[in-house]
């Protein structure tokens, strides 16, 4: 008898990732599964051919080999379904692939308290606000408890009863066809509660998505990355469980005029020529206001002023950082026909290198490079 093709089998494309080989397989399984078809031949066919893809395709090492070189290359191997060598392999197999269904893998019984999901919140500040600190109001999306039922889901006065079909456990053990597998209860779903009469505000959820507003504080020096923690303001638990927890995630918008890095900032700062090569004080802007900030003469472009403590105080503690001033000697525009002849003047004046710092040494590495290619 010829086999179907793996991938055919699984109905995947040949460059499936793991997970879409996984989901391809589950669904097949589920659909398949003996537990579902009792004294169905078909489907036993069925289930042990996808069974048998899956067991190859999701191993990489026996799917490249069939990707090279076909069935031939991992029959053996994984040919037997339940007989053969591949039986070890298959409850190892199920597990992985059903454990989160069936509550296999580390999930106990679910009817018990359980604690509600942390929940993560991006807040964008300014570079102002998160150097100062700032009180912010943010407003979030979260399942709380139902007030009118105490979150227990059942009309008051009511109360949910055990499940009496997993007597509370929020599982059964099927003993059907080739396995024995916990389920998760189909009568309560796995809470092991069942609710007669739910409560009429919540439709027996126990929780209710509200919108609350929430005040953080923001404390100074925060910068993008950092993480508020505010207990308790997560997601509602289910069945008297506690409420997670919400996290506030810190991103700071770029500023028109600083760049930080750490706790020091950098700003750029144009000068003119003659302010660069004869010196001169500039107003320079800090977080704190304007501060004056001395140019020597013959100052460079890009060279960088160090103004100490004008940084930023880290949110941990520490000495505040500095503000780099990077200077950026600007060219001048526009000029008209006066401006031009004064500069074309002082063109004719300079003689030799000396007045230009950088030109001979680059002229000299510029020829050095072309003798030596
Ligand atoms: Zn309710
Ligand atoms: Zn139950």
């Amino acid at each position: 008898m010829s086999k179907r093709d793996y991938y055919e089998v699984l109905g995947v494309s040949r460059s499936a990732d793991e997970r879409e080989l996984k989901k391809a397989y589950r669904k097949l399984a589920m659909k398949y599964h003996p537990d579902r078809n009792p004294d169905d031949a078909e489907a036993e066919a069925k289930f042990k051919e996808a069974t048998e893809a899956y067991e190859v395709l999701g191993d990489p090492e026996k799917r490249g080999a069939y990707d090279q070189y076909g069935h031939a290359a991992v029959d053996g191997s994984a040919g037997g379904g339940y007989g053969g060598a591949g039986a070890g392999n298959f409850s190892d197999i199920f597990g992985d692939v059903f454990g989160d269904i069936f509550g296999g893998a580390g999930g106990g019984p679910r009817g018990g308290p359980q604690r509600g999901s942390d929940l993560r919140y991006t807040l964008e500040l300014s570079l102002e606000e998160a150097v100062r600190g700032t009180d912010k109001k943010i407003r979030i999306p979260t399942l709380v408890n139902c007030e009118v039922c105490d979150g227990s889901g059942a009309k008051p006065g009511t109360s949910p009863k055990i499940c009496p079909t997993c007597n509370g456990a929020g599982q059964v053990r099927m003993q059907q066809g080739f396995f024995s597998v916990q389920q998760t209860c189909p009568t309560c779903r796995g809470q092991g509660k069942i609710i007669e009469d739910p409560c009429t505000s919540c439709h027996g959820q126990g929780t209710k998505e509200e919108t609350k507003t929430l005040s953080v504080k923001i404390p100074a020096g925060v910068d993008t990355g950092d993480r508020i923690r505010l207990a308790g303001e997560g997601e509602a638990g289910a069945m008297g469980g506690p409420a997670g927890d919400l996290y506030v995630q810190v991103s700071v918008r770029e500023h028109s005029l600083f760049h930080r890095d750490g706790r020091n900032l950098y700003c750029d700062v144009p000068i003119s020529i003659v302010d660069a090569a004869l010196g001169g004080e500039l107003e320079v802007p800090t977080l704190e206001g304007r501060v004056k900030l001395k140019i020597p003469a013959e100052t460079q472009s890009g060279k960088l002023f160090r103004l100490r403590g004008k940084g930023v105080t880290p949110v941990r503690g520490g000495a505040p950082g500095d503000l780099l001033c990077r200077v950026q000697v600007e060219t001048p525009v526009n000029l008209n026909d006066e401006q031009k002849q004064l500069l074309m003047a002082f063109q004719e004046s300079l003689t030799g290198e000396k007045h230009a710092p950088q030109k001979k040494s680059w002229f000299d590495g510029v020829k050095k490079f072309f003798e030596e290619i």
